[in-house]
């Protein structure tokens, strides 16, 4: 089988490592012997429509916006959603994928409303620091992350979120962290996050690939295992 990812802007949406989303991807789909490619989409570029993985990384509100108004106007990344691709978006990306937002002067905008998320700046000093989240299904452990944003993003109610916030602010609202729905996945974790949590790699990835061997990677693992002891103590 193989499998194609698209990784959208990370000239503007890399500020935070969230680029390495895309390494971890091919180097697990590899080692499941998938024939994997990677497309890199450079602003300018049509998004290809027949991807099977969209990465969206984190970055400054500046970037944020212009990334913003050129998928509006391709609208290959809504095309790709809407026939079931997988959506990984980070951050800045989660933000983006949602209903509203604001932009590089704070007022609020659309976003690609992939899923039903509201994101606002208040008055809260920015959420900055180690994340640790408790997903409730696909079998997931307990995440880690690091966080760093102003934007505080509230989920409609048939939205799951990725998980519960152990320690750290996440979303800001009901101690959710993220959001899983359907093949979209959005969280504040950068690590870069499928480095940080082998899981959550194997988790984005099945979602595309369908069910795969599992695959022990002994310093993925190591790493993972690490900072969760580190910032849980289990
Ligand atoms: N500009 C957004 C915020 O501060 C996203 C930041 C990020 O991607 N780390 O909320």
């Amino acid at each position: 089988m193989s499998l194609t990812i698209v990784r959208l802007y990370h000239d503007l949406l890399g500020t935070y490592g969230d680029q390495g989303n895309a390494e971890i991807l091919m180097h697990r789909a590899k080692a499941r012997n998938l024939d994997v490619q990677l497309v890199e989409v450079t602003p300018g570029m049509a998004v290809p429509r027949s991807g099977d993985i969209y990465l969206l990384g984190g970055g400054e509100d500046g970037p944020q916006s212009a990334a913003l108004e050129m998928l509006k106007q391709d609208g290959g990344l809504q095309y790709a959603a809407a026939g079931g691709a997988t959506v990984l978006a980070i951050c800045a990306g989660f933000q983006i994928i949602g209903e509203s937002l604001p932009d590089s002067s704070g007022n609020a905008v659309a976003g690609l409303g992939l899923v039903d998320a509201h994101t606002i700046y208040d008055a809260s000093p920015r959420s900055v620091g180690e994340l640790v989240i408790q997903p409730s299904r696909g079998g997931l452990p307990m995440l880690t992350g690091f966080e760093n944003h102003q934007g505080l993003t509230r989920l409609g109610e048939d939205m799951p979120p990725l998980g519960l916030v152990q320690s750290g602010v996440g979303n800001g609202f009901s101690k959710q962290e993220g959001v899983w729905h359907g093949n979209i996945f959005g969280t504040y974790m950068h690590g870069p996050a499928l480095a940080r949590n082998p899981e959550l790699a194997d988790a984005v990835l099945q979602c595309a690939a369908g069910p795969m061997r599992p695959f022990n990677d002994p310093l993925a693992d190591a790493f993972a295992k690490e900072r969760r002891q580190t910032l849980t103590g289990n």
